[in-house]
């Protein structure tokens, strides 16, 4: 690059200025930097999209306006159903040799970058796409024999060798490459009304600065004792809530590693674990893309999943007589947001006791989560639901009232979501009783083709767990 050349930095997720690869690098490599958002209809259609997700994400872009027109900047937003060509236009446009933008690993972003290189490159310019959204590419964290992992834990250790501390993207000297007196069309951010949505939960706000406070706060009231309090719903702290804006990127992951090694104990360690369960499913993705519109394990396609429609509303407006799903549906119905713990409870107690397709509840989650995000979302689902990555599979089935006993054992959880608990106002009965649904599972279960996979695989380990123990004889 000439030290004259201009660079266009190509906002996607990364909603932030502070720690961005792609932004520092566009900024050191030239003069002059412009910023765009191309506001394409997958941010803002179909039948995934939210009014949680998509309002936080235009406040977030109004936002990232205003930080950089106080810095003598616009952020260029384009709103287009082609985001390929409009972006090679821009590029154009401003006389940008280079787009910068960060990598992105889901089969709709890697199938556009492709394009968008091609276009670019087409008409002399260049497409780089930097390493931001995970703490390691998941390219690099393969096995021995170059696999990529299906079990979380040996793909936790192998990442850990590979984690870095890298130090912070300081791009405040080079700030000043943003301002110039050019103005080039842009849309305003839009409301969400335009898309025929409108909010009807109280959502946590979003942008970079919020993000940072949030990490700042939850370091030191959270990250102490997080491996202690994690799974206390009730306690407002026990977890980050940071998953939105890791989601968008208003944060940085780096950051977030940073900050929890420097703090360092067992809090920071548990913490950490739960940032490598967001790069395991980032992994399981990117190498296997047909998981997000199917089971992960072949045998589970035909399972005999209900179809009872009147359950499936009822699990998803919190009223199916069982305190602990509807306190935790309740909590994402009003808040966008949902606690760990009581996703898997609910996500259980749909297609474990309810038999329901994972699926019907993993759109839900995508339509009403803050922090939808695929990955994790379609991970946590076929890992609760057993047709995933996980080596207990169907076993695994969590018992409502129990979980309810052990992490919300003062109901103080419960009250704070459903108001008539308690009252002659709330089921005496619940839809389907735990031990109801949980033996019809397993009888569904056994019957079926991923039941009869699991008999086999059994036989096989019992086999060899025979030969092995006559080794030692
Ligand atoms: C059925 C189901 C659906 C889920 N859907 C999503 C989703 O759409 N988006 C999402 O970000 N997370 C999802 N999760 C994972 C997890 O529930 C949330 O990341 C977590 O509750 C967010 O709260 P927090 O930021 O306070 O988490 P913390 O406990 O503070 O953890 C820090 C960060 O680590 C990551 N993380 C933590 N636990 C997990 C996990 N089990 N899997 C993946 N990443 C994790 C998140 O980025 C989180 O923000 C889902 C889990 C389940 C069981």
């Amino acid at each position: 690059m000439t030290a004259e050349s201009i660079g266009l930095v190509w906002f996607r997720g990364g909603l932030r200025l502070q720690d961005n690869s792609c932004f520092h690098t566009a900024l050191k490599e030239n003069r002059q930097v412009f910023c765009c958002f191309i506001l394409d209809d997958h941010y803002m259609r179909g039948p995934d999209i939210g009014a949680a997700r998509a309002c936080f994400l235009l406040e977030t872009l109004a936002l990232l306006d205003q930080s950089l027109q106080k810095l003598g900047a616009q952020l260029i937003v384009r709103r287009t159903a082609d985001a390929v060509h409009e972006i090679a236009a821009l590029a154009h446009e401003v006389g940008a040799a280079r787009v910068y933008a960060n990598q992105d690993y889901l089969p709709y972003p890697l199938r556009r970058d492709a394009q968008v290189q091609e276009l670019l490159r087409s008409d002399g310019r260049q497409l780089c796409l930097h390493e931001d959204l995970l703490l390691v590419p998941p390219r690099l964290v393969l096995t021995a024999q170059e696999t990529p992992y299906t079990v979380f834990t040996p793909f936790k250790r192998k990442w850990e060798t590979l984690l870095q501390t890298p130090s912070r993207y300081q791009s405040e000297p080079l700030l000043h490459k943003l301002k110039t007196d050019k103005r080039f069309p842009s849309s305003s951010v839009p409301e969400l009304s335009e898309y025929g949505m409108s909010l009807k939960q109280n959502i946590e706000p979003g942008g970079e600065e919020r993000a940072l406070q949030q990490l700042e706060r939850f370091v030191s009231s959270g990250l102490p004792e997080y491996h202690l309090n994690r799974d206390q719903c009730a306690l407002l702290h026990s977890t980050s809530r940071l998953s939105m804006h890791l989601k968008w990127g208003t944060l940085s992951i780096r950051d977030c590693y940073r900050a929890a090694r420097r703090q360092g104990g067992p809090g920071a360690d548990k913490w950490i674990d739960e940032l490598a369960w967001r790069e395991f499913f980032y992994s399981v993705t990117y190498h296997f893309p047909h998981t997000l519109q199917g089971p992960m394990l072949p045998e589970y396609k035909d399972f005999p999943w209900s179809d009872n429609q009147e359950h499936l509303q009822a699990w998803k407006t919190g009223n199916t007589g069982i305190p602990f799903v509807d306190a935790g549906m309740r909590q994402l119905n009003q808040t966008g947001w949902m606690h760990n713990r009581l996703r898997q409870v609910t996500a259980s107690y749909l297609c474990k006791d309810l038999l329901i397709h994972w699926q019907e509840g993993e759109r839900y989650f995508m339509q009403m989560l803050v922090d939808g995000d695929w990955p994790s979302n379609n991970g946590g689902w076929q890992w609760v639901s057993g047709s995933g990555v996980d080596p207990r599979r169907a076993t695994r089935i969590f018992n409502p009232i129990l979980q309810q006993e052990r992490y919300d054992p003062d109901f103080a959880y419960v009250r704070q979501w459903v108001e008539e608990f308690g009252t002659a106002r709330y089921p005496l009965h619940p839809l389907v009783t735990h031990e109801e649904g949980r033996r019809c599972y397993l009888d569904a279960f056994q019957r079926s083709a991923a039941g009869r996979q699991a008999l086999r695989e059994q036989h096989r380990e019992t086999a060899a767990q025979s030969r092995q123990n006559r080794l030692f004889e």
